[in-house]
């Protein structure tokens, strides 16, 4: 069932209690992040394990020099952007400067919550609905820190860890809600966590049909590939330059998820890793085309 989602008064308590039961002092936090995912158990072999180093990326894309996305090109100010995330913080990880630029210039934006992440902490004791309320309201803080006062989200409530099972159901809604003039982005289809995959493989079909104008984000691509990796289109890899303003809102955005930035207990770290928070300071968002 589609459902806009709006900040419900019931929630806070439900944050209130997650976040006191999650230790999150400062040192703490940083010692468990440089664990990285390391033991996680919510997430694929690819995915585990220490991510490529984010100044081995930096030094190695700065040689490819892929060409720029402009974003008088590719998003008027007119046109509609549609973000469609697999779990809370995709949105902000594949284009939270992208979605910082189009509201900047007076531009509308909606995002699509394919699930609500409610899966991040298994193996922990938090349960599923508490977590999905925490995530749904950290999604909402990160959109409100990127400029959208009122964000635009439509809820999927798709199982989170299932998109691949329910993929015909995620296209199904997909082609009922976009316009041929949208400007779509999602998670790319090998980026190597199932829900992404799924995400990007059914909004890429979607977007062929219905004729918009469609970005593949990687997002996990950058912890499993090495530069020049052979399972990479490095040729399609287009780079659209960031104003500091917009980075800084972005890195504000991602902070708002404080569920994933911090250890989920004492055995498993945060799910976003150094790694991908330095990543997240990049001034260059990358999409294939
Ligand atoms: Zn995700």
């Amino acid at each position: 069932m589609l459902a806009l989602v709006a900040p419900a008064n019931n929630e806070e308590a439900a944050i209130a209690m997650f976040l006191r039961a999650v230790p999150a002092s400062p040192g703490e936090r940083l010692d468990v992040a440089r664990e990285s995912i390391v033991g996680a158990v919510d997430l694929p072999a690819l995915l585990r394990g220490e991510a490529t180093c984010e100044l081995t990326w930096r030094r190695w894309l700065a040689g490819l020099r892929c060409h720029e996305l402009s974003v008088r090109d590719w998003l008027p100010a007119h046109a509609r952007l549609v973000v469609v995330a697999p779990h809370p913080n995709d949105e902000i990880l594949a284009c939270g400067g992208l979605i910082a630029t189009h509201v900047a210039q007076g531009g509308r934006v909606l995002i699509v919550a394919v699930t609500d992440g409610e899966a991040s902490h298994e193996g922990t004791p938090f349960n599923r609905e508490d977590l999905a309320y925490v995530r749904r309201n950290e999604r909402r803080q990160g959109l409100r820190l990127l400029g959208l006062s009122q964000p635009r989200v439509l809820a999927l409530g798709l199982e989170d860890g299932h998109v691949q099972q329910l993929g015909t159901l995620l296209l199904e809604r997909l082609m009922t809600l976009l316009q041929p003039n949208d400007v779509v982005v999602s998670t790319w289809e090998n980026d190597g966590h199932p829900d992404h995959d799924a995400t990007g493989h059914m909004t890429r079909r979607a977007c062929a049909t219905l004729g918009c104008a469609y970005l593949a984000a990687p997002v996990w691509m950058w912890h499993w590939a090495t530069p020049g990796d052979d399972h990479v289109p490095w040729l399609r890899l287009r780079g659209l330059p960031l104003s500091a303003a917009d980075g800084s809102q972005k890195q504000a955005a991602l902070a708002a998820h404080r569920s994933q930035l911090s250890p989920r207990n004492l055995d498993l770290g945060a799910v976003l890793g150094h790694a991908i928070v330095e990543r997240a300071a990049w001034r260059t968002e990358y999409f294939f085309v």
